[in-house]
């Protein structure tokens, strides 16, 4: 074996069908120096021993944007390459045993139906009529997905090898990287058994591998090998070549065919985490020893399905590990403590099916330097550093797999991993009935338990039992005064000379404001996209406080990194400084003004004031602004302050009717008022313009980045539009991705929904699109209609928010 290449232009660790993946489409787009490098064989790791099932619908929106990719390029990558793939488009069947999972099926459909995946509600019968040896007495319903399909991952990772070599790329097998070379915050190059490669950009394709390659780079990478089981029976009688693939999802299973014999896998509530203590150094096609007490709760619930499967002989009892990350959704994107160091791995066991989307988009974003499409719902920066610890990774693992099939429940959260990280005021609101979502690792506190309700959630596709509860959140808000813990959101100082300067730069209002001033603004990408969506608080005249949302923080503060590299200016995350609390209601300053001497009065601080003022024994920054659209302030006080301030609060609240309230309320209430959210109805696809948001930027201000975008953009009709919507039915719910139909016609999908419990309706946000431009008249000359779980429920646009248009609530 010789030495590896010394140069490349990037550097691939990792020969699974990802790794394969990402140097076949970085060759597609020209970049012919790749080389990359697998310390056994190709596919030898997890990739080998797949089942191969290409489904096409995922979670969301983005996530089958890029899964759908995979059926595509399958089949055609024979005839391009000449490496057959073994892709047949067998077509899928999910079957739904319960009436809440058929809602989920059809919920999944209509969701389909925004960027074309056909998918089509069927019955019990017809679905028997299709997979004869299933039984279907039990069922309330299922669905067809035509396009699905199953594929051989060897082959197939063999296929996109062959065509990367064909474009140019180096495959070496037998070496092993055994460090990252790094430079002035980027990477440079890789260290090997057999020689060093310089490299312009690194690649991490190293599966479950994936977090010791970023430990080698300083890098987190959020992922735990966890053992995942299928076997193989002999041939059956009644099992042809073209038998669907089937998913059992309430009985944890899927099946398909496999050399005349059933192949059955699935997800068990409770999974085994595996390679707590490393992976072993031999580690290469190898398999794990089989566990048939572990896989009793599928075998069992298989039979119940196919009852043929009770006696037909099992040939193999495959059990492999697969990498899982804490939500499920894996991991892509160039890393915030790297530059030059992309990561691609923990797939969560639909790898082979997203390894050709995931590939392509990492490849335009190594090439373009920035993503093609929106890839938030997988963007490696959506994590916090904690959720890279190890024993949270191998707790949450155990969890998350069974999650794969469970109910995909609205609101649910995740039961592991718990208790990460808590704001100090977490059990005076535990003790008060607050029930808690997590964040990023942050406990938060979604609603209130009235008395005698049992503080948990009880999950549904209907109205769930904080229903009531948040109601009454949201009408102490709009009547009297809501306290929220907000102490999860992101905070980062920027200050030096040139602070002002980069945040010019970087936003797209004006943020040279007199200290004492709050801007929200928005940061966008050269293309005019939403990357960050944010408030600035000038304190002095270098220094600034950025304030985010807890799901952003990696993200912004990386943003924001990138874009003041140069600059004299420093940013320091100060998150854990600050406790914040929202007083927002009518009575609010009435409230507030019991407990300070600061004049509170509009003429003295009007709305986007900031200032500092004594509040009981503290002195703490008080900031006149609202995310739920009533008169009020958010209190950014000293950590160690906090509980002292907000035992007066509460203390003095009980007489203008203050209400602990929580996130649930908060969406309902944002919602009405036509408040956006970032990573829901805006993001990197989005611009101010379209999402209404045109008030917030400063076009006549030279410089910022976007501006050519927006320009350009301004003077066209506008064919893109965020309407707010309310259904004419105040009993269905919104909860997101529900497609938008115009006069019969398909225009666009909800981005986010919720109860609007002022409005007594349901309120959602969403993107509609028409060539001749999105107006007034557009609007109000039509038949609005939204699609939930494939039923068409009449509803009403709105270009104005349905709640207090005019703002004169929040400037009272
Ligand atoms: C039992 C089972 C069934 C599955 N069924 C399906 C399915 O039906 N459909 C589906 O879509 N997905 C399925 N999956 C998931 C799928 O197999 C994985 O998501 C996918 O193979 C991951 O590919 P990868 O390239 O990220 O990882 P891998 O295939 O593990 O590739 C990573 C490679 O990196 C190499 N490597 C690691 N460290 C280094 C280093 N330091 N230097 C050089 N090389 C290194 C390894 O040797 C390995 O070859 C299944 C998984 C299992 C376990």
């Amino acid at each position: 074996m010789g030495p590896v290449p010394s140069h490349a232009r990037a550097v691939i660790v990792g020969g699974g069908i990802v790794g394969c993946s990402v140097a076949y489409h970085l060759t597609k787009l020209g970049w012919r120096d790749v080389v990359l490098l697998e310390r056994r064989e190709l596919a030898c790791g997890t990739t080998w021993h797949a089942a191969g099932l290409v489904g096409q619908l995922r979670s969301s929106h983005n996530l089958t944007r890029l899964a759908r990719y995979g059926a595509v390029l399958y089949e055609r990558l024979e005839a391009e390459t000449g490496q057959a793939t073994g892709f047949r488009r067998s077509g899928s069947i999910s079957v739904a045993r319960t009436a809440e999972r058929l809602v989920e099926l059809k919920r999944g459909a209509s969701m389909a139906r925004c960027f074309g995946v056909e998918v089509e509600p069927i019955s019990p019968a017809e679905a028997r009529r299709r997979w004869p040896l299933m039984r279907t007495d039990d069922l309330a319903g299922a669905v067809w997905i035509p396009g699905d399909g199953r594929t051989n991952p060897i082959d197939t990772t063999l296929a996109l090898a062959r065509g990367a070599r064909q474009g140019g790329a180096t495959i070496v097998e037998n070496v092993t990287v055994t460090g990252i070379q790094r430079a002035r915050g980027a990477a440079t190059g890789v260290r090997t058994d057999r020689g060093d490669v310089a490299a312009d950009v690194v690649v991490n394709c190293a599966g479950m591998w994936g977090r010791e390659v970023g430990r080698m780079a300083g890098v987190s990478v959020p992922l735990h090998a966890a053992e995942h089981f299928y076997i193989v029976t002999e041939p059956m009688a009644g099992v042809t070549r073209d038998l669907p693939v089937l998913r059992d999802t309430d009985g944890y299973i899927y099946v398909r065919e496999e050399v005349g014999g059933l192949l059955m896998g699935g997800f068990e509530p409770a999974a085994k985490p595996w390679g707590m203590h490393g992976i072993p150094e031999e580690f290469r096609f190898s398999l794990l020893p089989e566990d048939w007490e572990h896989f009793r709760v599928l075998m069992e619930q298989a039979c119940v399905r196919i009852p043929a499967l009770e006696t037909a002989p099992v040939r193999r009892h495959v059990n492999g590990p697969e990498s899982f990350t804490p939500d499920n959704r894996y991991m892509l994107g160039e890393a915030p403590e790297l530059r030059r160091f992309f990561v691609a791995a923990g797939f969560n066991s639909v790898g082979i099916a997203s390894a050709a989307g995931a590939g392509q988009a990492l490849a335009e974003w190594i090439v373009g330097g920035a993503p093609g499409m929106d890839l938030w719902d997988v963007d490696i920066r959506r994590f916090a550093p904690v959720q890279g610890n190890a024993r949270y990774l191998e707790e949450r693992t155990k969890e998350v797999v069974g999650l794969l099939y469970a109910m995909h429940w609205p609101f649910r959260q995740p039961e592991t991993a718990r208790g990460v990280r808590r704001s100090v005021l977490h059990d005076r609101l535990a003790a008060r009935g607050g029930v808690f979502g997590v964040v990023a690792g942050w406990e938060r506190a979604n609603w209130f338990a009235t008395p005698g309700v049992e503080p948990r959630y009880r999950y549904t596709y209907g109205r769930q039992n904080w229903f009531p509860c948040a109601a009454a959140e949201h009408r102490a808000v709009r009547e009297a005064v809501g306290l929220f813990d907000q102490s999860s959101l992101a905070k980062l100082r920027l200050e030096g000379p040139e602070a002002l300067a980069a945040l010019q730069r970087l936003c797209a209002a004006d943020v040279d404001v007199a200290p004492g001033r709050i801007v929200y603004t928005q940061m966008l990408n050269a293309r005019g996209g939403i990357e960050c969506d944010l408030t600035v608080t000038r304190l002095a005249d270098d220094a600034f406080l950025i304030v985010t949302i807890a799901a952003a923080a990696t993200h912004d503060a990386d943003w924001i990194r990138r874009g003041i590299a140069g600059a004299r200016a420093t940013l320091t995350d100060v998150t854990s400084a600050f406790t914040v609390l929202g007083v927002m209601g009518p009575r609010s300053r009435e409230l507030l003004s019991r407990l300070t001497p600061a004049d509170l009065s509009t003429a003295v601080f009007p709305f986007g004031a900031s200032r500092e003022i004594e509040l009981g024994y503290a002195t703490l920054r008080a900031t006149r602004i609202t995310y739920v659209g009533e008169l009020g302030w958010e209190l950014y006080v000293p950590t160690e302050l906090a509980q002292g301030v907000y035992d007066a609060l509460v203390a003095a609240g009980g007489e203008v009717g203050l209400r602990h309230a929580g996130y649930h309320a908060m969406d309902s209430l944002r919602l009405e008022k036509g408040y956006r959210s970032w990573g829901h109805d805006l993001g990197a696809e989005d611009t101010p313009l379209d999402a209404g948001l045109g008030f917030a930027v400063a076009l006549d201000k030279d410089g910022f980045v976007g501006r050519e975008a927006l320009l350009r953009q301004r003077d066209r009709p506008r064919a893109r539009r965020l309407l707010t919507f309310t259904l004419d039915d105040p009993e269905p719910l919104l909860l997101g991705d529900e497609p938008i139909w115009r006069d019969g016609g398909l225009v666009g999908r909800i981005t986010s929904g919720a109860y609007g419990h002022t409005l007594g309706r349901s309120v959602g946000m969403g993107y509609v699109s028409h060539p001749d431009g999105v107006d007034a008249a557009f609007v109000q000359s039509a038949r609005w209609e939204l699609e939930i779980a494939t039923e068409r429920v009449p509803a009403t646009a709105h270009l104005e928010s349905p709640y207090d248009p005019t703002s004169a609530r929040v400037r009272a």
